[in-house]
């Protein structure tokens, strides 16, 4: 097994819906003792508590749309990359746009907790609709149903693929081949992370 980078550790999981990068962030946080954050389930906590932002942010959920920047940034900010939040993170759905990214790296930047690396989970579009379909029967996620999820895609294609090129660019960006068995694509993402560090 590659040796776990040392502590702390500092990711970002992209990727369309459907990609995986829920499952992967979990297991790389417990591979890596880093705290995984996953926007979308903050959110739907928010939703499910019936609290101010649940209420504000639940209708652009339901459309597939993503959440107003100023709503997200307000939720994550300090309790997620401050400097009172722990040290070593998966960041799963956060950022999602590029003005979300420029202001997680100026806060973070403060904190001296700026990422060490950006995982990309890349699917073929034709997998990826196969994987939401079934997912769509299961999950009793009410943005799960077919419409949305292509608006989901669209939003992500959108608005959060410009940001591979920002991470290319401070040049922690790795890319991963996300088709085959959970266990193998973890495996990738492993052994792409240790190419980037060394
Ligand atoms: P998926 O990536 O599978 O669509 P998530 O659970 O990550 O699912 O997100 C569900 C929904 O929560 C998104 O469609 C969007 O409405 C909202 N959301 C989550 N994270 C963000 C974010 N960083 N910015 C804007 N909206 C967000």
């Amino acid at each position: 097994m590659p040796d776990s980078p040392p502590a702390p550790f500092r990711l970002l999981m992209l990727g369309a819906p459907g990609s995986g990068k829920g499952t992967q962030g979990t297991r790389l946080a417990e591979r890596y003792g880093a705290r995984h954050v996953s926007t979308g389930d903050l959110l739907r906590g928010q939703v499910a508590a019936g609290s101010d932002l649940g209420r504000q942010a639940q209708p652009y959920m339901d459309r597939g749309d993503l959440v107003p920047d100023e709503l997200i940034l307000g939720m994550v900010l300090e309790r997620v990359l401050g400097g009172t939040a722990p040290e070593s993170y998966v960041l799963d759905g956060f950022p999602r746009t590029v003005a979300q990214a420029k202001a997680a790296y100026e806060h973070a930047k403060d904190a001296d907790r700026t990422l060490d690396a950006v995982v990309c989970l890349d699917i073929p579009h034709d997998e990826l609709l196969a994987r939401l379909e079934d997912r769509g029967r299961s999950s009793g996620r009410s943005d799960d149903n077919a419409a949305t999820v292509l608006h989901r895609i669209e939003e992500y294609e959108q608005k959060t693929l410009p940001l591979l090129d920002y991470y290319a660019g401070r040049g922690i960006l790795v890319r991963v081949d996300a088709v085959g068995e959970v266990d193998a694509v973890t495996e990738r993402i492993v052994q792409a992370l240790d190419g980037l560090k060394g």
